[in-house]
């Protein structure tokens, strides 16, 4: 049996999965990974991307936030992968119980999945600072300038900044995570919280890490494979 078909096995044979993606599941819809080679993080400006996505910058350079954000983040473009699609399909079987993402560009939605658990938020969302009135993402996108909500305030996509405390769905991920009993973690190298805290959280029977590289938990997982996602997961039924 190779490492695809103990996979297929494992998923087979589980009523309670869980999947937490990271970076790696969109790259494959063409979408920048932030920490990767050819990540945001290695582009050069007058300031760090890590500052242009904080709420600091947010808070006391509004101009220079939103020139940011308006030039890197919108994915209404993008289309869902293989993965996305995969998961949608795993999700009305009724087996996968949650998606848990670190990404932003909101594709599982897109895709059809409901249960997607947003780490880091969406840019498919915003509301106003100051009268928390929502808006749909785009609103940000197709306005000239620094977006601006009836009331006078900024109005700032619903994603988490440097800065800023975790939303309410990382302690959702940690009850999916701590009952289920097949976990599946794709596209992440595992080495930058919250993907650690929360994978330390899970008892159950397989944990399976689906990444090109190694990762520091490798050791731990029940099944590894280091190959491109589509090719795994065209594989499976
Ligand atoms: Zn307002």
């Amino acid at each position: 049996m190779n490492e695809i078909e103990l996979l297929q096995e494992m998923i087979d044979n589980s009523n309670n999965i869980v999947f937490f993606g990271g970076a790696g599941v969109s790259t494959e819809s063409g979408i920048k990974d932030f920490r990767g080679n050819n990540g945001l993080y290695k582009e050069k400006g007058k300031y760090s991307p890590e500052y242009l996505l904080s709420i600091n910058c947010l808070l006391e350079n509004e101009k220079e936030f939103f020139e940011y954000y308006k030039n890197n983040f919108d994915c209404s473009k993008y289309l869902p992968n293989i993965t996305h699609k995969y998961l949608k399909k795993l999700e009305d079987s009724g087996k996968l119980k949650a998606i848990i993402t670190q990404n932003i560009d909101g594709l599982h939605q897109k895709a059809g999945s409901s249960n997607v658990l947003e780490l880091h938020g969406t840019t498919l969302k915003a509301y106003c600072i100051d009268c928390g009135k929502e808006y749909d993402g785009a609103y940000i996108f197709n306005c000239k300038g620094i977006p601006k909500c009836d009331c006078g305030g900024t109005i700032r996509p619903d994603i988490v900044l440097y800065g800023e405390m975790l939303p309410d769905s990382f302690n959702e991920a940690i009850k999916y995570i701590s009952s289920s009993d097949l976990l599946i973690v794709a596209g992440t190298s595992l080495t930058v919280e919250p993907a650690c805290s929360l994978i330390n959280f899970f008892r159950g029977k397989n944990f399976v890490i689906l990444n090109l590289t190694p990762t520091p938990y490798d050791d731990v997982a029940s099944l590894v494979i280091n190959k491109p996602l589509k090719e795994v997961i065209s594989k499976l039924k």
